[in-house]
């Protein structure tokens, strides 16, 4: 499958139509930003270790039942996928506090919760992607009740699976964004990544962050932090 005209160009990724009109091509960048493109910088091999974990992680989530949009990896950077028109909400759910769930409600990061959360963001640059509730988001006509009710039945399945799953790896699901969307028949899949970049890992032993966190917070290590749980994930394969 070839690489036609470039249709997107984001902050993480490129993204190009190609001769099936249901298919595109995802082409992992280094680039990595944050504070909403505030925080510009590289992660050198980001792109590679990202097309490869997320590719990994949504074939076991495609055999656990979760349906997403990955086809078939083509090389180090990129990945065939089914092309969807992505639903503008940035799905957060959560195990432990951290981030803007601290800083929000003024806790301490590190705290488990008895049930994950689940949490909506409207993906909107401009308006810095605010928080919005499932009824907000039926009035916007962002999706529609029923759509969101598989989109938080999926993402709870994600968790399930993915704490599981970094647990027997060492390593503790804090938290995490997912995106879905639509295929050409209306079907809700999942969509975009799940690497390093959208999901909180701390080392279970130590708590050591192992994630984007390093790079957002300038601690250093952050290719050593992404390439560790790569290296963890490819053993557990
Ligand atoms: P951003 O848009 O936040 O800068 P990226 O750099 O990761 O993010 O760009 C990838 C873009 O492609 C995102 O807008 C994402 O919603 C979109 N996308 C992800 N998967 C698909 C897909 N299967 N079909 C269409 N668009 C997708
Ligand atoms: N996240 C993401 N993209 C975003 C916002 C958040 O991938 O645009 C991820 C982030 O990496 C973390 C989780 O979603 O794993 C929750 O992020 P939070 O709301 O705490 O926001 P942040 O601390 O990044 O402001």
């Amino acid at each position: 499958m070839e690489k036609k005209e470039q249709l997107y160009e984001g902050k993480a990724k490129r993204v190009y139509k190609t001769d099936d009109p249901e298919l595109l091509i995802v082409s992992y960048k280094d680039d990595a930003t944050a504070f909403n493109g505030l925080k510009k910088g590289t992660i050198t091999g980001k792109g590679v270790i990202n097309n490869r974990m997320s590719n990994l992680l949504m074939q076991r989530l495609e055999k656990s039942g979760v349906p997403t949009h990955f086809v078939k990896e083509l090389n180090d950077r990129e990945t065939l996928v089914k092309k969807v028109s992505i639903v503008p909400l940035e799905v957060i759910i959560r195990n432990i506090s951290a981030g803007s769930f601290a800083k929000r409600y003024g806790t301490e990061e590190g705290i488990v919760f008895d049930e994950p959360t689940i949490e909506f963001s409207y993906k909107n640059d401009e308006l810095g992607d605010p928080l919005i509730n499932d009824y907000h988001a039926i009035a916007l006509k962002l999706a529609t009740r029923e759509e969101i009710e598989t989109i938080k039945k999926y993402s709870f399945a994600v968790n399930s699976f993915l704490q599981k799953f970094w647990a027997e790896c060492g390593v503790t699901l804090v938290d995490f964004k997912l995106e879905f969307g639509k295929l050409s028949d209306g079907t809700i899949v999942l969509a975009d990544e799940i690497s390093p970049d959208t999901c909180r890992l701390w080392d279970s032993k130590t708590g050591e962050k192992l994630d984007k966190d390093r790079f957002r917070r300038d601690l250093g290590g952050v290719e050593e932090a992404y390439a560790e749980v790569m290296k963890r994930l490819s053993e557990h394969m």
